[in-house]
This record gives C-alpha cells, structure tokens and sequence, in this order.
C-alpha cells in the first residue's frame, strides 16, 4: 500500500491563518529582525522565504546585512542593540556564518526573551531539562507538528533521528525524550545505520545527505520525516530540492512519509514565526 504523504504545506496554511488572526490582535506589529553575514545564495534564498512569510501574516522584517568582513564583536554590538530596541519582538542570526565566526558565542548574545530560534544556551538549557514551554528550534517544532498532525503521540514509541546537530538533530532528539520517546541518534559514525533507522516507529531525517535513506532503512508501518534538503541544479537551470530519503523508493513501504519540496520546510518558516508572535504576546503581557 502507498504512504500516507503528510503534507507541510496544507499543515502551514492552517499555522498561517491562527498567526494572522493573533498578530491583528495585537497592539504592536511582531518584528523580527534577521542578520546575515556576507552574501550566500542559500541564506538568500531562506531569508526571502522568511520575509515573504512574515509580511504574509502581518509581521515586520527587517534584513541586516553585515559585510562579509564583519568581526565577531561587530555582529554581536549589532545584535545588543536589537536586544534593547522595545520594537524588536525577535531576533535571528542566519546560519551557517563565516568560518572565523564563533556562532555560538554571537548566538549567545540574543536577550532569552527574543530569541525566537530557540538556540541561545538559556533556551537549549531548558529544552534539555525536557521544559518544552521555551522557544524550541524551528525545525524541531515543524517535526512536532507533523508528528501531531499524523495523530502520533510519541510516548513510548521507538524513534530514530538520523543527524546530531545542535541547529535539528539534537534539539529534535531531545524534544522526543522530553516527549517520552525511546530515542536512537545516529550521524557519520554510526555503523549500522539501516539496522538502526529500520528499528524506529518513527524515522526522522536531517543530515543533509540526498537520498541516504533508501528501502533497506525502513519497514512496514513507519512515520518517516525527511528534514534533509539537498539543493542542485539541474541540467535546465531550475533549482530542484532533494530530500535525505529516497521517497520514491520507500513509499509503497513504509506507512507515512513527509515530502521534499512541501513537507518540513514551509512549516519551519511558519514554526519560526509562531515563536515570533510568542514573543510580541508575552512582551505585551508582561
Ligand atoms: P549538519 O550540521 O551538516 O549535520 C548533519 C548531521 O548528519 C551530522 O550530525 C552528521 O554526522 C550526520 N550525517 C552526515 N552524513 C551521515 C551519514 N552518512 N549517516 C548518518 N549520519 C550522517 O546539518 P543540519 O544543519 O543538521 O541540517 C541537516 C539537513 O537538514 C540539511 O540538509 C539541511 O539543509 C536540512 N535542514 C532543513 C530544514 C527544513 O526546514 N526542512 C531546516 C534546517 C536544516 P556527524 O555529526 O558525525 O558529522
């Protein structure tokens, strides 16, 4: 039997509709800032998706854009004054920043209470003390709400994230055990990654690797979540978008399937955002 294909899109139009409901309520437009460091063709890309997005439900975006060259304390004065703008409701730093940048120090200057990513040591702390009530990474809350869409409660259940970094893979294993999952992660080491991906109720996927997961990974009966993109031009000049699972090969498999394009991306964006409505609630509530 075909998967089920659990659509992000459908899912992000429903997070989309409550969002602008909830941001005309509000006395103040949610703002969210977004620094880039020096031009990348793929931040590009997400940063125009975020701003797209955040006009769409009513928000403010504002795109800085520092200088390739831009020193580490630069960024973070840039980012203080943020903190201390009453007008910001979020901030985030695009990823991945310039090699000579420390990220996780220029992260760990955004105040706690606009850090809509979720990635500042105050919001991981609370994440790995298994408090889902901070703000948790987009990507993570995008998996959360597949998984909830699906009518999947995953207390109990076996789930395998393949990818441990601290941006997806460890944030989303985390939110799973808080969640009362047995977790398996897995990355570059793992020495048998199909024995490990094929033991899961729910196979989630993010390292960024096309189509690393084919029909030796999976059984019968599966939740498979493909977070990876893998971006490639083809020989028409068109940007195609790949995912870390081979959807072609395990669709008559496994039981359901997100797809790339159309699955965990657009509801990260729309996951990004509810962080940042969040934080212009609470910032009005106070
Ligand atoms: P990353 O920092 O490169 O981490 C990749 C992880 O995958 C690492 O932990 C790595 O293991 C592991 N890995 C690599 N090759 C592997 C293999 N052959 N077998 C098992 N594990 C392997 O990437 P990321 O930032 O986590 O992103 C992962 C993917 O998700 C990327 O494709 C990215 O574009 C995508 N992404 C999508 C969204 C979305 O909205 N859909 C959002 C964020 C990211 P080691 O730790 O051992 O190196």
């Amino acid at each position: 039997m075909e998967a089920r294909v659990i659509s992000g899109t459908e899912i992000r139009d429903t997070i989309k509709k409550d969002l602008t409901e909830r941001t005309a309520r509000l006395a103040r437009k949610p703002a969210l800032a977004i620094i880039q460091i020096g031009d990348n063709p793929e931040s590009d890309v997400y940063v125009k998706q975020k701003m797209r997005f955040g006009e769409e439900i009513g928000c403010e975006v504002t795109h800085i854009l520092l200088a390739e060259g831009e020193t580490e304390e630069g960024i973070i004065e840039e980012i203080r004054e943020l903190n201390a703008d009453e007008r910001i409701s979020g901030i985030i730093v695009q990823l991945p920043l310039p090699e000579k940048i420390d990220a996780d120090r220029a992260l760990a200057a955004i105040d706690p209470a606009k850090d809509v990513d979720g990635l500042t040591p105050a919001s991981l702390s609370r994440l790995l003390a298994g408090d889902l009530s901070g703000f948790i990474p987009a990507t993570t809350k995008a998996v959360l709400k597949i998984l909830e869409h699906a009518g999947q409660d995953a207390a109990g259940k076996r789930v395998t994230v393949v990818g441990r970094s601290n941006l997806v893979g460890k944030p989303t294993a985390l939110a799973l055990l808080a969640l009362d999952a047995t977790v398996t992660v897995c990355h570059s080491k793992t020495e048998d990654l199909a024995e490990a991906a094929k033991q899961a109720d729910i196979l989630i996927v993010a390292a960024g690797k096309k189509h690393l997961i084919g029909r030796e990974h999976v059984r019968d009966g599966q939740i498979v979540i493909d977070v990876g993109i893998t971006a490639e031009t083809g020989e028409d000049g068109k940007r195609k978008l790949y995912g870390d699972v081979d959807f072609d090969a395990v669709k008559d498999i496994v039981a359901a399937i997100t797809p790339v394009p159309g699955g965990v991306g657009p509801l990260t964006v729309a996951s990004l955002f509810e962080n940042v409505v969040r934080a212009q609630e609470f910032a009005e509530n106070k």
